[in-house]
């Protein structure tokens, strides 16, 4: 792979300040199937150091200022932008998301970083006016102490950033289980924390068995908190085994996004939002609309210019100019996304267009317009996580919020309309974390991220994003 700094491809993992490991574990482009690098196959011993290392930084990381942490955070930050062609070329390699894309990710994740260094300066406490005239009442926060992240790959930096910088600005330390399809990004990101002055220990990376990985974060009674993003499957099984040691979890896990079009909707306005949410990264998001629910009025001609504006996608490497669909992330995502079609139309559902792999071979997948779709359809009740819109017919408000809310998820929504008590009634009725009035696109480092139902819970970004890293002690002054 070229690029501009050589030293940012790293074959190796991060503990203590020290890169370590046999290079074993092959990571594959996804474009080419072509193998780019190889990193440690790491298992419960190593996982077992790196938690050693993180709980030997604890005390000196805890007890710097704010201030202080801030400041190497910022330098983190600095040195994240700096890189962005390398670590940009690095994701695209490894993940498959057009090189724009890949760009913007970095900004994105470095975002985090910057807003959790501003942070760090804000873990306020409180005082309470007092129960008894001889004490006061006071609330302080502290660090949780050694975190765990485990994290997914279709956002290989971002997810590590706002759950990394969070850690690090509230006085915490961390060990970080990148996805095995790219860990490349997250090893990057490592070497460029430690040029920024994070300490030895403050930050590791271990790469390997899944397994074996997570069994350790979870069981070893060293991790106070243990923060996930990826499938609601798993989460619930680290839920479960984190239920031993009784540890603060985040859960940030699938979605089933729906996307409302009312008839007083403007239509181009939400054409173009459906295209953002829904093809962004291929379909491999966890914000992405899973079902686009419209209703009857303008059903028919919001389906044509969904069609006409899904045929200027441009399917290729990430690495090519002009692409704006990559490939799939392996081989079980794009047998998900065939099933998925083939399900919907034994169902009775129409192909608009595409609905089949792309000539380009490989995990291409054409991107693809459904309609007539039911709730009885594998891709209504499951997230399809690929590039398929699938349309659902509904006539009403009232039916519109009961098939927007039929799922077990409850992570991102989205709704056009332009009518002022219809936005506040539908915002209030849907049951998501998160919701999109008249835009497709919400995620940003100032805004809280997550989800309700089994898409989880905790924040993550926000001012709410760093309470998850520390815990409330309440102080009580009496004899005064
Ligand atoms: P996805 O569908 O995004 O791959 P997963 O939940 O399978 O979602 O994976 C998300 C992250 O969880 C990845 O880093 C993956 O390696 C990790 N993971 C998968 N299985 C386990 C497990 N049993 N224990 C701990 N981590 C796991």
């Amino acid at each position: 792979m070229d690029l501009i700094d050589a030293d940012l491809l790293r074959d190796t993992c991060l503990i203590d300040g020290i890169w370590t490991g046999e290079p074993k574990l092959a990571v594959t482009d996804p474009a080419t199937g072509e193998e780019i690098a190889r990193v440690p196959q790491f298992g419960a011993a190593e996982t077992r150091e790196a938690i050693a290392a993180a709980e030997r930084a604890l005390p000196a990381w805890r007890a710097r200022t704010a201030k202080e942490r801030a400041t190497i955070l910022r330098r983190w930050f600095d040195a994240i932008l700096a890189a962005t062609e390398d670590l940009a070329m690095i994701m695209t390699r490894e993940q498959g998301k057009p090189l724009a894309e890949a760009r913007g990710e970095i900004a994105y994740a470095a975002s985090y970083v910057e807003w959790f260094a501003e942070e760090a300066k804000r873990v306020y406490g409180e005082i309470i006016p007092s129960h008894r005239a001889d004490s006061r009442l006071l609330v302080i926060r502290q660090p949780v102490g050694v975190c765990a992240a485990i994290t997914p790959w279709n956002f290989p930096a971002a997810m590590i950033t706002r759950k990394a910088a969070a850690a690090l600005a509230a006085g915490c330390t961390l060990v970080v289980k990148p996805a095995s399809q790219t860990p490349l990004t997250a090893l990057a990101l490592g070497r460029l924390a430690q040029r920024a002055g994070v300490p030895a220990g403050v930050i590791n990376i271990i790469t390997g068995s899944a397994r074996e990985i997570g069994g350790e974060l979870t069981a070893n009674p060293v991790v106070r908190k243990l923060s996930f993003t990826g499938s609601t499957e798993i989460g619930k099984l680290l839920m479960a085994q984190s239920a031993g040691t009784l540890k603060k979890l985040s859960m940030e896990l699938g979605g089933n996004a729906p996307f409302i079009v009312f008839d007083d909707a403007d239509l181009d306005a939400a054409v173009e939002g459906a295209i953002a949410s829904k093809y962004r990264n291929t379909g491999q998001t966890c914000v992405c609309v899973n079902r686009i629910l419209v209703q009857d009025g303008v059903h028919d001609e919001f389906a044509r210019r969904l069609a006409i504006a899904v045929a200027q996608l441009k399917v290729g490497p990430g690495t090519e100019p002009g692409v704006t669909q990559g490939p799939l992330i392996d081989v079980p995502a794009l047998d998900k996304v065939e099933e998925h079609i083939a399900n919907a139309v034994e169902h009775g559902a129409a192909v608009l267009s595409g609905g089949q792999r792309h000539a380009l071979g490989g995990t291409f997948f054409e991107p693809t317009v459904l309609t007539g779709c039911t709730p009885d359809m594998a891709l209504a009740r499951e997230e399809t996580f690929g590039p398929v819109a699938a349309l659902f017919r509904f006539t009403d408000e009232a039916e519109a919020i009961r098939l927007a809310n039929d799922t077990e998820f409850g992570l991102a929504g989205y709704f056009y309309s332009r009518d002022i008590g219809r936005i506040w009634r539908v915002a209030e009725a849907m049951e998501c974390g998160m919701i999109g009035i008249n835009t497709g696109l919400i995620s940003t480092e100032v805004a809280p991220f997550g989800g309700i139902k089994e898409s989880g819970f905790g924040r993550e970004g926000s001012r709410h994003g760093i309470e998850d890293y520390s815990e409330i002690k309440y102080l009580c002054m009496a004899g005064l």
